[in-house]
């Protein structure tokens, strides 16, 4: 059984080497898995990741490596690999360590045993107070909203099997949201939790910002339930307003006509503004969506891939091909 590790690299150069090291020395010593390969993903990085990777291919015949043109983010890395896998299950992993190599051993057993999607779950120890919080709500939120049930702490450490890959890739959408399509697509699953360990070389790549694009993305990108929620609340206004109009007609019948009210008008005028303003953006979201998906651009440009660093050595099996034969081809 062929593992492929697919590990999306974004300006990872301090760590590329330890964790090659450190997967290598895990898998070479843990009986379960008895071939691997590694499919790293350059995500566009602007330091030394690519030459790093170039450099591993070389020294280990099990290393791969695509390189992306620019900066796509995670999850275009992340299909790009999953496209590029050739394993029997793959592995999709971070290049930062945060994701205990010491784990894998237990994902092919747990494979073995007929899960199709094994999931290592985070425990949130040693995360920020704010950080923990922040996720907590969020889960509670996307799950009341969702049609697939997301747990807090499963991110994209997780073992996938080759028909578990095919659906993913099956799914063609553009706007990516992969933790709600791994759960989408179904499969024997099985959850087991693990410690994080924290960032010892370089950066996170996320800021605050770009976690809550990813977090609007999940909602928005997996139902319609916000356009329904647009509906209710339009309902219930008009309910309110109609309740309001039949309360002023009756004072003015009971007391007679009572002039003042501007302050009421506005609070009222403004307040429904912003409900309007709401309502088109959340349709807005929607539309933007449907323009990028109309548009069917791929989802990531490759620049260089591992065949170039492997087949630099010619080979002398493989006749040169002949100029006519090149000139053909070219036409
Ligand atoms: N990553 C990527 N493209 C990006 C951002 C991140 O390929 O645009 C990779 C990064 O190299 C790492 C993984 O995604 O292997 C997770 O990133 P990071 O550790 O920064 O996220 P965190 O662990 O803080 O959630
Ligand atoms: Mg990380």
């Amino acid at each position: 059984m062929l593992i492929s590790l697919v590990v999306p690299c974004y300006n990872e150069q301090a760590v590329l080497r330890h964790f090659h090291r450190r997967v290598s020395d895990h898998v070479t010593a843990a009986p379960v898995v008895d071939s691997y390969e590694f499919l790293f993903v350059d995500d566009g990085s602007s330091d030394d990741t690519l030459a790093v990777l170039r450099e591993l291919a070389a020294r280990d015949a099990r290393v791969r490596y695509l390189s992306l043109s620019r900066n796509f983010g995670k999850e275009a890395a992340m299909l790009a690999g999953l496209r590029g896998a050739t394993g029997d299950a793959v592995v999709l992993m971070d290049a930062d360590l945060q994701h205990p190599p010491e784990l894998l051993s237990r994902m092919a057993e747990l494979h073995r045993q007929g899960f199709d999607q094994v999931l290592a779950r985070r425990t949130r120890t040693g995360d920020g107070l704010l950080r923990t919080a922040t996720a907590r709500l969020y889960y509670r939120l996307v799950n009341r909203f969702m049609d697939v049930e997301l747990v807090d702490g499963v991110g994209d450490f997780r073992l996938l099997s080759r028909r578990a890959v095919d659906a993913v890739l099956s799914l063609t959408e553009s706007n990516r949201f992969s933790k709600g399509l791994f759960a989408w697509i179904g499969f024997p699953s099985t959850t087991f939790g693990y410690e994080n360990a924290a960032r010892e070389y370089g950066t996170s790549k996320w800021r605050l910002s770009g976690l809550f694009e990813h977090g609007l993305n999940g909602v928005i990108s997996f139902n319609t339930r916000p356009l329904r929620a647009a509906l209710h609340l339009g309902l219930a206004l008009l309910l309110g307003a109609a309740g309001y109009a039949l309360w002023i007609v009756g004072s003015v019948l009971v007391s007679g006509v009572d002039t003042p009210g501007y302050a009421t008008l506005i609070a009222v005028m403004t307040a429904l503004a912003g409900v309007h303003m709401v309502m088109i953006a959340v349709v807005g979201e929607y539309v933007g969506r449907i323009f990028h998906e109309v548009k069917r651009r791929p989802h990531y440009v490759l620049k260089e891939t591992h065949a170039e660093t492997h087949a630099a050595p010619a080979s002398p099996t493989e006749p040169p091909r002949s100029p006519s034969a090149a000139a053909k081809a070219a036409r």
